[in-house]
């Protein structure tokens, strides 16, 4: 009878003792991440003269990867299927939105968009400025298609994981994941069509964090200011530029050549654009060096243009129409070129 009383006593310390610890293996400690999807090539399928993006659902893509429960607790939602080529304001407006709500919820610690490359650093440049929580978000995509036999996602998806799960990974800019690195938001941009490490780095004028200090509040926008983009070239007519100006633009990105200069046609079109109150802003079609005002052949006080710093033409754009939102005060845009933007600069 004694036997029997200490092996119930020992059972129940062993039950007391034992059941704490089984609940923490059962992976309910893990990171919570929560995958948008978006499509890319990473969601690609072949064809008969190579492959569709956005095509494989995200249940597909993550079914891949095993291993990623091993990190993170995660759940997905397939928020469009589309080739990068076809994301437009409506959609970067509504995913900002969203990516807010699921940080703001409390419910996540992260948020993984698998996403095209071909304008994914636009995505995340965009995202960047626009989300208010210092939790991770990171963009993965791949340039070989799902059921390629040496497709590239699976190994992308787990580098994103892993990198969001990691304390390191708070208050960080938005991330882009290929080529099994890891890039920020500001400085990287895509520099190669077909390599499967497409990403280069081009050194930010500055670094901003996505937190809420930081960035433009766009919860009740619909849609952003039109702003179109221009190339330069050796001869370039200004047939593009007359266009987008009569098209009713609010700012135009000149992707100039060299340090950001425009042929003489050009110039006198875009400072008679200036004074109908257009916006527009001096790039560069080279990567690297960026457009300054300083030490240039522009004057850009005077003319009234706005020199892009390190931005290129693309992301200049999407600064551009995010600061329209904001302010049409050209020293205030000028700053947000320069140096950021905070949002109590934003709010003044
Ligand atoms: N066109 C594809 C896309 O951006 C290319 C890629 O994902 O690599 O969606």
């Amino acid at each position: 009878m004694k036997h029997k009383f200490q092996f119930f006593v020992f059972l129940t310390l062993a039950v007391l003792i034992i059941a704490p610890c089984q609940g923490k293996t059962s992976g309910n400690s893990l990171p919570k991440v929560h995958v948008i999807a978006t499509g890319g090539t990473i969601a690609g399928t072949s064809t008969d003269i190579g492959y569709e993006a956005g095509k494989a659902s995200i249940e597909t893509i993550l079914q891949a990867v095993p291993e990623l429960t091993q990190y993170a607790e995660l759940d997905y939602e397939q928020f469009c299927n589309i080739g990068s080529q076809d994301m437009n304001e409506a959609i970067w407006l509504s995913l900002a939105k969203r990516v807010n709500q699921v940080l703001e919820s409390g419910l996540y610690d992260a948020v993984l968009i698998s996403h095209g490359t071909d304008t994914m650093e636009e995505t995340a440049f965009f995202l960047n400025l626009t989300t208010h929580s210092p939790k991770p978000v990171i963009l993965v995509g791949a340039m070989r298609p799902s059921d390629a036999e040496d497709a590239d996602g699976p190994l992308n998806m787990l580098k994103a994981v892993q990198t969001i799960v990691s304390p390191d990974a708070v208050g960080k800019e938005v991330m882009c994941c290929l080529g099994g690195r890891i890039y920020e938001a500001g400085s990287a941009f895509k520099n190669d069509t077909h390599s499967l490490n497409p990403i280069s780095e081009v050194p930010a004028d500055w670094h901003l964090p996505h937190n809420a200090n930081t960035g433009f509040t766009i919860d009740s926008l619909e849609e952003l200011p039109e702003v179109g983009i221009v190339y330069g070239y050796g001869s370039n007519s200004t047939v593009a530029l007359e266009a987008l100006v009569n098209a009713g633009c609010q700012g135009i990105v000149f992707a100039g050549v060299g340090d950001g200069n425009l042929n003489q046609a050009t110039l006198d079109l875009a400072s008679q654009a200036v004074q109908k109150g257009i916006m527009i802003v001096r790039s560069s079609r080279i990567a690297y060096g960026g457009v300054y005002t300083e030490g240039g052949e522009v004057d850009d006080e005077k003319l009234g243009f706005i020199a892009s710093g390190s931005l290129n033409a693309q992301k200049s754009r999407i600064l551009l129409m995010l600061a329209l939102t904001a302010t049409h005060d050209i020293d205030t845009i000028r700053s947000y070129f320069r140096h950021g933007v905070s949002t109590q600069q934003v709010n003044e």
